[in-house]
């Protein structure tokens, strides 16, 4: 099966390591349960949305951006999911990150995909061209997307793609629509995860 994945907080510790920075450079006291949504922070911050976007680019000039802590239990769940399966990135970040995000890859999951694709939604330089990720799952052939955004796992389920969708403090209050129950199942962990796998797409 391939299958695609997503980078920001469902493979690297993303939205909780930029809120500690933020912590330290404004003198914030700010955690991932205060948010509705870990894009449009900005909104609950109290800043506008260039201010927002300006601090999320300060981040990802770090250090700690570099040496983002990988989520608990991705690790051992990936290099599972890809001994028996063919895995790819999708991620929202721009193309301008793809040194920095090829390292980060190869250090914490060397050899566990087999490519990376970014759709230029997330960086500094606005006129690269856009692409959505049901564009891409569609292009690769991706049978499967784990991701922990409501839009990103409706838009595949809307076109036979099953999902894993990532419960995050931002997609907590989101309830799975009916008519895509058999589509998009909710996951907590990496090992809830693999529990789900196991249990839905294994041959009996
Ligand atoms: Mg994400």
């Amino acid at each position: 099966m391939r299958i695609a994945v997503d980078l920001d907080d469902v493979l690297a510790n993303h939205f909780p390591e930029f809120l500690q920075f933020h912590n330290r450079t404004w003198g914030t006291n700010l955690t991932p349960e205060d948010f509705q949504a870990s894009v449009g922070y900005w909104k609950d911050v109290g800043i506008t949305k260039e201010e927002g976007m300006a601090r999320l680019m300060a981040f990802t000039k770090t250090e700690q951006f570099r040496n983002q802590s990988p989520v608990p239990g991705a690790i051992e769940a990936v290099n599972y999911l890809a001994s028996r399966h063919q895995l790819l990135v999708i991620t929202a970040r721009s193309e301008e990150y793809t040194a920095v995000t090829l390292e980060w890859l190869g250090h914490h999951f060397p050899k566990a995909f087999e490519r990376v694709y970014f759709t230029n939604h997330i960086g500094t330089n606005q006129h690269l061209p856009k692409r959505s990720k049901l564009e891409i799952c569609q292009e690769v052939g991706a049978q499967l997307i784990i991701d922990d955004w409501p839009n990103i796992v409706v838009e595949c389920a809307g076109a036979d793609i099953p999902a894993f969708l990532f419960t995050r403090p931002w997609n907590e209050g989101w309830v799975v629509p009916e008519k895509f129950s058999g589509h998009i199942f909710r996951v907590k962990s990496w090992p809830n995860l693999l529990k789900e796998f196991d249990f839905l797409f294994m041959p009996l």
